[in-house]
């Protein structure tokens, strides 16, 4: 999203904000309006799960997708539909942008203090793309919880969800319950490899679309076709045949193989 945003909108000016559900902001409406309307967009950064706009002379919106949430390029006289929170008009002829979210979770802030400053406000943990070893040695040392839920806590590694940690831990061959400080070095070391392996690879192919995410325009990701565990019970592993077993681990539904992640 973040590397279409930056080929579509670097350089163009916002010129109206019109918020149809004002709970999609996080803190004062007038504030986020006041941020962007009449200002060039000249940057756009990413952390963890977050999208930064960096309005010039301005303060950086962050905006977080949450499950559903859409960013999507649109014709200007499109009248909104029920699903659509936001839209901020453009100095681009006949085009806006436009925030659609079926469950309503995604939000807008403001990170009044700069992206680092928000990054330590919310306690994000390095990101997933350049977490080192050592750094997540650290993380998984500190806590009592299993691995699953220490890569799903974005103070411990910024950027993991549930799709991408069942396989990351299928790639590497370590059971979700695992307890994280019993992880080994060799076994980290392979971790953070899998992490950008998969990352990258889920980037090229622009997002898994399981139900609602698409690109700025408009299109489905493809990397939900390249996936070994996450939604496949019952199906054989793509390493020894058996098949894919599902459970519970950490509250969310996990998939896993018994035989590659004892
Ligand atoms: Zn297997």
């Amino acid at each position: 999203v973040v590397r279409s945003l930056r080929r579509t909108l670097k350089g163009v000016r916002v010129t109206a904000v019109r918020c149809f559900f004002p709970p999609v902001v996080a803190g004062d409406l007038r504030e986020l309006r006041g941020a962007l309307e009449g200002r060039r967009l000249q940057g756009f950064r990413r952390y963890g799960k977050y999208i930064f706009l960096l309005p010039e002379e301005g303060t950086p919106v962050a905006i977080h997708l949450r499950m559903t949430g859409q960013l999507l390029m649109a014709e200007r006289d499109r009248s909104p539909d029920k699903h659509t929170h936001l839209e901020a008009d453009l100095d681009l002829p006949g085009q806006k942008l436009v925030y659609r979210d079926v469950r309503k979770f995604g939000r807008f802030a403001l990170a009044a203090g700069g992206v680092e400053w928000f990054v330590a406000e919310k306690r994000l943990g390095p990101d997933a793309l350049t977490v080192t070893p050592a750094g997540l040695r650290e993380a998984l040392a500190r806590t009592a919880r299993c691995l699953k839920a220490s890569l799903l806590d974005q103070s411990v590694v910024a950027g993991l969800g549930n799709i991408y940690t069942d396989e990351i831990l299928h790639r590497v061959g370590i059971s979700p319950r695992r307890p994280a400080r019993e992880v080994r070095e060799e076994e980290i070391g392979l971790l953070c490899e899998s992490m950008r392996e998969i990352l990258y690879a889920a980037i090229a192919d622009s997002g898994t679309t399981i139900s609602d995410f698409v690109g700025l325009e408009g299109r489905r990701g493809g990397f939900q076709f390249a996936l070994r565990v996450y939604g496949r019970k019952g199906e054989p592993c793509s390493r020894c045949g058996e098949p894919i077993q599902r459970s519970v681990v950490a509250g969310r539904g996990t998939w896993y193989c018994a035989v590659c992640q004892r």
